[in-house]
């Protein structure tokens, strides 16, 4: 059974190929060298994207294949704590998603995971002892996908939605359910996520 993470690492892929060539080959010439991980906190995995020249049907092409790894542990600073983001507790949340949204895979959890040490019960003292693939230039941590889906919706619709999008980007940086390093590869993000589009 693939895992969330290769589930949606399957999804960019297929989206890829759902797009006209013409279109591809403007996303690979702009994604070209670009190793990108994703640290899906919630999910304890990363999966990582390789843009580069492959093998396909028999031809050199630049396409994108990606790697998926079980994420380390998270480390409470306080108290020594450690374990992973099963661990940590839970809470039942209202999310406020807009009608068109709710028939994404991606939004069928009422659960999020309380950022909380389980041990000393002490919040901003966690941390994600960061794996970084030997090969990743472009590093994006999230804490859940719902924080994926924020970074989507900064290149769709009207100007209003993506301002309100790049807000909630911010707010999410902020509160450090999301990291990007280095942060001046945000538009490599960006570009990213519209394969999914
Ligand atoms: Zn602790």
């Amino acid at each position: 059974m693939k895992s969330a993470l290769e589930v949606i690492a399957e999804m960019f892929i297929k989206g890829l190929e759902a797009k006209e060539e013409r279109e591809q080959r403007k996303i690979m010439n702009r994604m070209f060298g670009k190793v990108i991980q994703l640290t899906l906190m919630n999910f304890n995995e990363a999966v990582v994207f390789f843009f580069e020249e492959l093998e396909i049907d028999g031809k050199p092409k630049r396409w994108v294949r990606y790697e998926s790894y079980p994420t380390p542990m998270l480390k409470c600073k306080k108290c020594g704590w450690k374990g992973f983001w099963k661990d940590l507790p839970r809470e039942k949340v209202q999310f406020d998603i807009p009608k068109e949204d709710t028939k994404s895979i991606l939004l069928d959890r009422v659960e999020e995971t309380i950022e909380k040490c389980p041990k000393c019960g002490r919040t901003n003292y966690l941390y994600w002892k960061d794996w970084v693939h030997p090969m990743a230039n472009v590093n994006l941590y999230v804490s859940s996908q719902w924080e994926v889906g924020k970074f989507g919706t900064l290149i769709v619709g009207p100007i209003t939605v993506r301002l309100k999008a790049l807000v909630n980007v911010m707010i999410s940086m902020i509160k450090g359910k999301t990291k990007l390093v280095p942060f001046s590869e945000i538009w490599t993000v960006i570009n990213f996520g519209t394969i999914l589009l």
